[in-house]
């Protein structure tokens, strides 16, 4: 299934870990894995915590590592390299086991969509496998 999610901010963390439980609670599945993606070159799925110093810091290190207008090739295209370079260092999807019909997530643990061009509509897709059951 596939979340929509409208974000306000060039860059900015939106953390879609309720939105993701819900569809892992709706789908009844006790045991198995959760896969998060996007389809967007220009956006990410990262997992850490929601602490608003954090994320600001999370910020500040993308802009350390891929400053904006530093002479890409892709600017001369739409402008718009930076984005792509950060969404490259973020990966586009996190899996995460679920069990006992819950995502395992530490305790400080949240699932952020990662905007890195926004603001725009965006899609993230999540997935469930139903694990099997072993006999002993
Ligand atoms: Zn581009």
């Amino acid at each position: 299934m596939q979340l929509k999610i409208d974000t306000s901010k060039r860059v900015e963390l939106v953390d879609i870990t309720s939105q993701v439980q819900e569809e892992v609670r709706k789908s009844e599945i006790p045991e198995g894995i959760c896969l998060i993606s996007t389809r967007h070159t220009t956006a990410g799925i990262i997992i850490n915590e929601n602490e608003t110093g954090l994320k600001d810091d999370i910020m500040d290190l993308l802009n350390r590592l891929v400053p904006a207008s530093a002479g890409y090739r892709h600017d001369l295209l739409d402008n718009n390299a930076d984005s792509h370079l950060r969404a490259v260092l973020l990966g586009a999807s996190e899996g995460l086991p679920v069990s006992e019909g819950k995502l395992e997530l530490g305790t400080w643990q949240r699932i952020f969509f990662a905007e890195m061009d926004g603001p725009r509509s965006r899609t993230v897709n999540v997935t469930l496998l139903r694990a099997e059951r072993y006999k002993e």
